[in-house]
């Protein structure tokens, strides 16, 4: 990590969304008819209200209002579709809100750490600025979570210490409960936005090939990025008392099964580093998942049957394990059970 960390392609990007945003929202307007929204109540005996509404530049955090417990509400579907409480209406359409004590299972969760990784990807350039390329920050597929992966110039690696300065700005960035912000642009305003970028510049053209003709890109405080979305409107539950994020743990990537990811003209010895992130929006839920991750490491059958010399592993050639008796798993559970 450089002492001295310049932030000269995160502020050309800033800058460039910004002018972008301002001509998104012109046209927006220009666009604009009235629609009807369908709003789901969260209580399933009363009738849907309808709402007339301007497309293009109503969104639904307008339409909270009539919502009992609407600081509860965490994001929303349109017809169906999960979709930011941010992002403007586009048609007649039929609006639920999700809720941070009922939805969490129901679509909340992969929002939430989607929006995590934001976060962590905000916080991973605040750190490293310019000498870190961000790839790909998604949920985790099967498991808990999110990860930042991404390239640092110079042969760096996020060791502890910046690892505790990643989470600090986590923290920090939550704390300050910036909105995630949304415009939709062309591919050729995408590739300029990005163009330091090649692993962003390499998802664009894949777009591109795949005839997307309007690539989303979203902005968090000082970060820009390139994604899908939906997310969470902002991270206003992990603030105060209730901060439940860590950096969980980091790894050099490996190319192999992912290779569409990979821009043609990147090295595949070119390692990248991945960064995991967890956020809850209790603390309560926090304690579950930690108190569940100690529980599953005291029952992890490789660490209970080392531990117990059950298997034999050699330091200089760790891969080949050889098993002391018949059935090792049995074994191991036999032991962890008295
Ligand atoms: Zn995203």
């Amino acid at each position: 990590m450089c002492s001295a960390v310049a932030h000269a392609a995160r502020a050309r990007r800033v800058d460039l969304f910004l002018k972008l945003q301002q001509a998104c929202a012109a046209e927006a307007q220009a666009a604009s008819r009235p629609i009807t929204v369908t709003i789901q109540t969260p209580h399933r005996d009363q009738e849907p209200a309808h709402v007339i509404a301007a497309s293009h530049t109503t969104v639904p955090a307008q339409l909270m209002r009539g919502i009992s417990n609407r600081n509860q509400i965490a994001a929303c579907r349109v017809n169906g579709h999960l979709w930011d409480l941010m992002r403007p209406l586009t048609d007649t359409c039929h609006l639920q809100f999700l809720f941070w004590d009922t939805d969490w299972d129901y679509g909340l969760k992969e929002m939430c750490w989607h929006s995590g990784a934001h976060v962590l990807g905000a916080a991973l350039e605040e750190v490293y600025g310019d000498d870190i390329l961000l790839c790909d920050g998604p949920p985790v597929k099967r498991g808990a979570g999110f990860f930042y992966e991404g390239h640092l110039k110079h042969g760096q690696t996020v060791n502890t210490d910046a690892l505790a300065q990643v989470e600090k700005h986590m923290h920090e960035l939550c704390r300050l409960q910036h909105d995630l912000q949304r415009i939709d642009v062309t591919p050729e305003q995408a590739l300029d936005v990005f163009c330091d970028n090649p692993f962003k510049q390499h998802f664009i053209h894949r777009a591109q090939q795949q005839g997307e003709t309007s690539i989303s890109i979203y902005k968090l405080a000082s970060f820009v990025d390139l994604c899908e979305g939906p997310h969470i409107r902002n991270l206003r539950p992990f603030s105060s008392k209730t901060i439940a994020l860590t950096s969980t743990s980091q790894a050099e990537f490996d190319w192999s099964g992912r290779e569409e990811m990979k821009p043609d003209n990147w090295d595949t010895h070119t390692p990248l580093t991945r960064t995991y992130g967890i956020c809850f929006p209790s603390k309560q839920m926090f304690r579950h998942w930690k108190r569940d991750v100690e529980e599953r490491e005291k029952y992890n059958h490789s660490a209970v049957g080392k531990s117990l010399s059950i298997f034999m592993q050699h330091d200089t050639s760790p891969g080949p394990v050889t098993s002391r008796c018949r059935d090792a798993v049995a074994c191991v559970r036999a032991c962890v059970r008295v």
